[in-house]
């Protein structure tokens, strides 16, 4: 269920514009974090958006990665760590990209972001996935196990956030978490 619509707008502006252009990177698996990192770094204002909930991608659920064979865990807590450092990096999960309009350097993007029904109050305590029932394929471990309806996609997840499925919104189990 999609509820809210935002823009991302940001137009060629004058003087030297390599460096007031935004970023957008789309995308937050190990490679679009890591780009979005070297940019901000760099110190450009950078938008990241990734679809799923939390960053990591495929890199994420896998023991070990290309091209020195190091466990993924590293890769992101190097990478989460680099990201909680930095104030250039807005980060925009559940979020989707609908329309791109314009040429390179001079182009709007229109983004979508889906609810994820727990705001940043969130402590991660994981109390509300105790008490909901419903439980549904657990996309993080390609559907070979069973996750529940308030989850979270690892230990690792950033941002460290629960989410509800939207399946039990309107349920019980929405209203006891
Ligand atoms: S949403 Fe869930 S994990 Fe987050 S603070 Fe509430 S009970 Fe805890």
């Amino acid at each position: 269920m999609c509820k809210s619509t935002s823009e991302f707008r940001r137009p060629v502006e004058g003087g030297d514009r390599r460096n007031k252009r935004d970023t957008l990177v789309v995308g937050g698996g190990i490679s679009g974090m890591t780009a979005a990192l070297e940019a901000a770094e760099f110190g450009k204002q950078v938008i990241l958006v990734e679809n799923p909930p939390s960053l990591g991608g495929r890199v994420s659920q896998l023991y070990r990665y290309f091209p020195k064979l190091c466990h993924s865990t590293c890769g992101m807590e190097i990478n989460l760590k680099r990201m909680r450092q930095q104030s250039n990096l807005n980060l925009l999960t559940m979020t989707e990209v609908t329309d791109v309009q314009g040429d390179a350097g001079n182009y709007s993007v229109t983004l979508k972001t889906h609810p994820r029904y727990v705001n940043e109050n969130c402590t991660n305590c994981g109390d509300c996935a105790d008490v909901v029932e419903a439980e549904f394929d657990d996309e993080y471990n390609y559907g070979m196990s069973k996750r529940k309806g308030a989850y979270t996609a690892n230990e690792m997840a950033h941002p460290q956030r629960y989410v509800l499925d939207p399946a039990i919104i309107g349920t019980d189990d929405a209203t006891k978490a």
